[in-house]
């Protein structure tokens, strides 16, 4: 790309200025003045000293003063540090520090409860706070907003009064180069301390521009935000491809289904990308049936495995077809979807849904999981490698993580998959969640799917536990489904009709819901943990 995202957001807002850009709740902004907030904003950072290369970090949920704080960063060339609400004192320390934030945007709540605390062990020197009733009408109330107050903590300035007292910088800003820094979005952390992932702009915008030509997005289409975006999926999927088609985001707080369907049925969004979790919670809303989805033709999933009889219920209620999206955080959101209006095939073998093919710039090789130098043939399990422009620079300040990341170039995922004869590829698992029982491999997204195919089961999410006799064995935490009710016996023998004798969970533990992150994935490390030491 030969652009900035701030080129290209400005571009849209010149092209298309009363278009809404952001859609909260109920309430419309348009690009104009989506733009003009930024410019105020910007201008604010430079009378602070915040500038090219500082880094802005970003405590909030979905609401506009999200976008507002990313794009007014980028005018000056900061770079904009995306932060999980739900973190805690210690891991918000961790991610202030280790980006070495200068200035911070955040939710009142999150600064009263968490924020206020940490910022003076860190080099933030402004805290910019907002309340999530911001740019909504006086005494508008959301079941979504329960609890939320218009306050302002000591120490820090309110971020409507500064936009509203600092005139917009009037187009002199910082000439900032695709090459710069956009993000650094922070990995979950599962391996060890999480990693910052260097975002350039043009990574930013190559794949927006690849969701924008896969999907087919044009002037008449728009975005549901289901992803967090504080989440790739979110950056990318959402934000940066709304900006760079100069199309509507519809963005209200944070994931709730019954809200979601209310909101789509209003505003008629066109296009979504999510984890499969949030169409999984759709279709189970109390509220789901009889419900007008048929807007949201462009539906697609990413962020974790899809199983097949998932899709197939989803379509039988709604009518529509979830396409499969694979992308990391490293890589910008996709490496791999499926075309939009084609259907994923399953593999013969494994029984997992086709991720798609490798969108174009992707470089995909699959190299054996002892040695990286060797590819492996067609057919054949290897982990997947990418190259691209979508893929990250390196990790913030972490050298030798980036040099262990990539291989010849490639930058090693720690997935395994398959590609078949004519290009399709399949996730297996992740490298690491692989289950070793007597030696053989089990990988839990096979027993999940089957899991899937029984009507009583909602979620299902499988580890490994330790077993004193075959190293590991199989254990499955199921949700089911309202008023559905089976014993654990009789869902174990479903399983063991179905699989090999290795592979068929052991033990099923019940739970009301399957615990998840933010961006909705299973927490497989908790419930390892669990599954160690079984609650009965
Ligand atoms: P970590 O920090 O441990 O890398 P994470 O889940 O936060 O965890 P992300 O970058 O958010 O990391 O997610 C990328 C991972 O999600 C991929 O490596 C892959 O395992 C999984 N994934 C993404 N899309 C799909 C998909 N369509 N099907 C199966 N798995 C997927």
């Amino acid at each position: 790309p030969q652009h900035s995202m701030a080129d290209l957001f400005e571009a849209s807002a010149r092209r298309v200025p009363e278009r809404d850009a952001i859609r909260y709740f109920d309430e419309a902004i348009s690009y104009a003045r989506l733009e003009d907030l930024a410019s105020r904003f910007a201008a604010a950072l430079v009378e602070r000293g915040v500038g090219k290369g500082d880094r802005v970090a970003i405590f909030t949920q979905n609401n506009p003063q999200f976008l507002i704080a990313q794009y007014g960063a980028w005018k000056r060339g900061a770079i904009a540090v995306p932060l999980n609400p739900m973190f805690k004192h210690r891991e918000l320390d961790y991610h202030l520090n280790d980006s070495g934030a200068k200035a911070l945007v955040c939710l009142e709540g999150l600064y009263r409860e968490v924020a206020g605390e940490v910022v003076p062990g860190t080099r933030v020197e402004h805290v910019f706070t907002t309340s999530e009733l911001d740019l909504l009408p006086e005494g508008a109330g959301y079941a979504n907003l329960a609890g939320a107050r218009k306050l302002r903590p000591e120490g820090t300035e309110d971020l409507l009064e500064v936009l509203e007292t600092t005139p917009p910088d009037g187009g002199a800003r910082e000439r900032v180069s695709p090459e710069d820094i956009a993000y650094l979005v922070y990995t979950s952390g599962t391996t060890g301390p999480p990693k910052g992932a260097v975002e350039t702009h043009s990574n930013v915008a190559y794949n927006a521009e690849v969701y924008r030509t896969w999907m087919r997005m044009g002037d008449e289409d728009s975005v549901l935000g289901v992803a967090p975006l504080f989440h790739i999926t979110g950056l990318v999927g959402h934000g940066a491809l709304a900006a760079l088609a100069g199309i509507p985001l519809v963005l209200f707080h944070r994931f709730d289904p019954s809200e979601a369907l209310r909101l789509i049925e209003k505003w008629r969004p066109t296009m979504t990308v999510g984890s499969i979790t949030v169409f999984i919670a759709l279709m189970n809303a109390p509220d789901a049936a009889g419900r007008d989805l048929s807007s949201l033709k462009k539906c697609y999933s990413g962020g974790a495995p899809i199983a097949p009889s998932i899709t197939e219920q989803f379509e039988e209620k709604f009518g529509i077809y979830i396409h499969n999206i694979y992308g990391l955080t490293e890589s910008n959101s996709p490496t791999h979807a499926v075309p939009y209006g084609s259907r994923a095939p399953v593999d013969e073998k494994s029984g997992a849904l086709s991720v798609g093919v490798p969108v174009p710039g992707c470089e995909a090789r699959l190299v054996s999981l002892e040695d990286p130098s060797e590819e492996v043939p067609v057919g054949e399990q290897g982990e997947f490698a990418a190259r691209g422009p979508m893929i990250f620079r390196e990790y913030w300040n972490k050298p030798e993580e980036t040099e262990r990341a990539f291989h010849e170039g490639y930058f090693l995922t720690g997935d395994v998959a398959v590609m078949d004869q004519e290009g399709w590829f399949y996730i297996v698992d992740r490298k690491k969640d692989m289950i070793n029982v007597s030696g053989y491999k089990v990988w839990p997204r096979e027993v999940e799917d089957v899991l899937y195919t029984h009507p009583a089961v909602k979620e299902a999410a499988v580890v490994g536990a330790p077993d004193p006799y075959r190293g590991e064995t199989v254990v499955a935490f199921v949700a089911l489904k309202e008023g559905q009710r089976i014993p654990e016996e009789d869902l174990v023998s479903y399983c063991r009709e179905r699989m090999a004798a290795y592979k068929y969970p052991r033990r099923i533990e019940f739970l009301e819901e399957v615990p998840k992150t933010a961006t909705g994935k299973f927490l497989r490390r908790e419930l390892r943990e669990r599954a160690q030491s079984p609650q009965r």
